[in-house]
This record gives structure tokens, C-alpha cells and sequence, in this order.
């Protein structure tokens, strides 16, 4: 194969992956849908209010919600650990969509009903109507601090076995806290947990590289659109890709000196060959290395493959890409003004360090962004969901 036929087939691998990208980007388009206008369904105790200004009143039936993000009419958190997770929960939204809420009060009965917390949840669910109307991918998680109860609720759009995703998270993130009557630092742990169970990433972290962002971005359509548009469209392109890519890797090749076809030698035999830097990049993974080796002339060749997924970047001092970055905001940027955050980077190989300072840019205020949000989206729950007592 020669070095045009190698650049043709790169292009076509970039023209199947782009098709492929663009029908998940369309399908996931069509198939988002609008928030529909929901209508509330007949409650079982009385009319309720839009949504309230203050705490509710006992008695008072199913409540209206004071915050899409945030009610804590309880008080279990107190002003900054409020902002918080408010903040986190208006970057899952405008990050994945999904509208999480959180929910805090005395107990079940003060709403003037005997039900357990579980219709309880689903009722209050489907009253606020939360998450998106199609796909009903909204959670709710509620904490009934002297029912000593609470519960993970979740829309109609999660299957069966999100069931068991909360219940660990419930087991291990919120109740070990709520057992030493820790409740905010249980309610900040359990929401994290929640977040990553949801996204696969902790709040914050979602930033690791663009393409890692790139990455997870596909991977949240994929599951937003439903597994069966993966397997049509991003296993077989995919599988495809990675297969080109290996056999352009590992076909036999030429020595440029003599002609005679050249031998691959094994990891162990190429740690021989590479240097300090080198074998830190492939520890490390950000870049691998093969070295080819000619038996009719001796030369050797040692060819260098970077790692697309790899969330360290090159040195400046010694070249390897060794560099870990690791970014503390300084200030935190609100609706009416930028912030500040400092990256500091460290060589894992020549101990190199250097910071800078980045603007973070303004928190949106425009209709897609979570902080304009300004309602529910009209989704719904069929029961699903965990529950935890303490
Ligand atoms: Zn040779
Ligand atoms: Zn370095």
C-alpha cells in the first residue's frame, strides 16, 4: 500500500465517520422535541397552585414548585451549598438536558395526605411535570427529613434498570451522611453521585479536553436518542474506523533502505528502543509506539501514534506529552460578569511547571440556557426509581 493509497483510505474513513456523526446529529435533532406544553394530570387532593412564592403550607395538597432547580423548604442547606448545587444542576441541564430537581421538606403528612413517600413522588413528579416531555428523562429527588425518608424519582424515559443506578447511589452517597444527621454535606454528595450516574462524569470534571468533551457529547446523544440508533449507525462506523486504523497501523511495510519487509517487534522489545520520555508517554497513554525493525539491513524505524482520548498535553520544556493540567477557579463568573480560573500545569517528565490565568465566560442567560429557564418541561413518571430510609 502505498502513501496515496493510505491517504485515500484516511479520507474515506473521515467521510464515514462525518455521515455517520451527521445522521446521529439529525436523528438526535428530530427526536429531541420542544417542551410541549403539559398538562398538569387530575390531583387527588384538591386544586393546586401554580407555582408558590414562599415555603408551603401543611395541608395545602400537592405543592407547587418555589425553584426549578432547588427547593429546600426544609432547610437543609444552608445559603452556599444552596448556589451549589443549583449550579450544578443548571450545568447538567444546559450540559445533557436533563432538568434534575431537588425537593426538602418536613415530612409527607404536612401536604395533608397518608401516602407513602412513593406515590407521593410520582404524583409531585408528574404535577411539576419534570423533564423533557419526549424523552422524560427528568429526576426528582426528594428528602422528607423527619419521615426520615427520601427517594430518587425518575421520568418515564429511564428503563428498569436505572432503578438499581439510584438505589446504589442513595445507598452510598446520600445515606451514610443522613445516618450521622449530616444533611447537607449528604445532599451535596448525593447529588454529585447522582450527576455522575446520570452523565458518567462528576460536576466539573466534563471539561477534560475537547475532545474528550466531543466524545461525551456523542455518547450523551447516543443515549438520548436510544440505543438503536448506535447500533444502525455508530458501531459499524466506529468498528470500521478502528479496523482501518489498525491495519493501516500494523500492515507490513517496506524497508525504505534495502525494500525487504520490515518486522514489528513486541512492547517489551520496543521499550528497548525508546527513551525515558517515551516510556512515560506510553505509561501514561497519551502517546503509543511501535518500532519496526529490518532483518536485511538493520535499520530500524520507530513510529509515533498520539493518543486521540488523552488528557495530557505536550511539554514545552522537553516535547514528551506528558503535561497534566489541573484548573482552580479563582472566581467564579456570574450572570453580570466574567470569572477567573487558574490552570496549572506540571510535566510528569521533566517536572516543568507553569500557570495561567483564563477567563470564564458569563453565565448565560438566554432561553436554551439553564439559568433563563423559566418551567418545567412537561415530563412524566411511571413510578420509577429508588427510595432510602435512614
Ligand atoms: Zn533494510
Ligand atoms: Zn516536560
Amino acid at each position: 500500500m502505498t502513501r496515496h493509497d493510505a491517504r485515500a483510505a484516511l479520507i474515506i474513513v473521515a467521510l464515514v465517520v462525518v455521515v455517520g456523526l451527521a445522521i446521529g446529529y439529525i436523528v438526535g435533532l428530530l427526536t429531541r422535541g420542544d417542551p410541549v406544553a403539559y398538562k398538569a394530570p387530575e390531583a387527588p387532593h384538591g386544586s393546586f397552585a401554580a407555582p408558590a412564592e414562599s415555603v408551603p403550607q401543611a395541608g395545602q395538597g400537592l405543592p407547587g414548585w418555589t425553584d426549578l432547580y432547588v427547593n429546600d423548604w426544609q432547610d437543609l442547606l444552608d445559603d452556599e451549598a444552596e448556589a451549589r448545587v443549583r449550579r450544578k444542576l443548571i450545568a447538567l441541564y444546559d450540559l445533557s438536558g436533563i432538568e434534575m430537581t431537588l425537593v426538602t421538606f418536613q415530612n409527607v403528612a404536612m401536604f395533608g395526605t397518608h401516602q407513602e413517600l412513593e406515590p407521593f413522588a410520582t404524583a409531585l413528579f408528574n404535577h411539576w411535570g419534570v423533564g423533557n416531555a419526549v424523552r422524560n428523562d427528568g429526576v426528582m429527588i426528594i428528602v422528607a427529613r423527619y419521615d426520615r425518608r427520601m427517594r430518587i424519582e425518575i421520568g418515564a424515559g429511564y428503563d428498569r434498570s436505572w432503578n438499581a443506578r439510584m438505589q446504589r447511589v442513595i445507598d452510598t452517597g446520600f445515606l451514610p451522611s443522613f445516618r450521622a444527621d449530616q444533611y447537607q454535606e449528604g445532599i451535596e454528595r448525593g447529588v454529585d453521585e447522582t450527576i455522575r450516574e446520570l452523565t458518567g462524569a462528576y460536576p466539573g470534571e466534563q471539561g477534560a479536553g475537547p475532545v474528550m468533551r466531543g466524545w461525551s457529547w456523542i455518547w450523551r446523544l447516543v443515549q438520548r436518542v436510544g440505543e438503536w440508533i448506535a447500533v444502525v449507525a455508530l458501531v459499524p462506523v466506529a468498528g470500521f474506523a478502528l479496523w482501518l486504523r489498525r491495519w493501516i497501523r500494523n500492515r507490513p511495510r517496506p524497508c525504505r533502505s534495502c525494500g525487504t519487509l520490515m518486522i514489528r517487534a513486541g512492547e517489551d522489545a520496543d521499550d528497548a528502543h525508546l527513551d525515558g520520555g517515551q516510556r512515560l508517554e506510553e505509561f501514561l497513554q497519551s502517546v503509543d509506539y511501535d518500532v519496526w525493525h529490518c532483518p536485511g539491513c538493520g535499520d530500524m524505524r520507530i513510529n509515533r501514534y498520539s493518543s486521540w482520548f488523552s488528557s495530557y498535553g505536550a511539554c514545552r520544556d522537553c516535547g514528551y506529552k506528558t503535561l497534566e493540567s489541573h484548573s482552580t477557579v479563582l472566581t467564579p463568573a456570574t450572570k453580570t460578569s466574567t470569572g477567573r480560573k487558574r490552570i496549572d500545569y506540571e510535566c510528569r517528565h521533566c517536572g516543568a511547571s507553569h500557570s495561567e490565568t483564563r477567563t470564564i465566560p458569563k453565565i448565560s442567560d438566554s432561553n436554551s440556557s439553564g439559568s433563563g429557564r423559566s418551567s418545567f418541561g412537561g415530563g412524566s413518571s411511571s413510578g420509577g426509581g429508588a427510595s432510602g430510609s435512614w
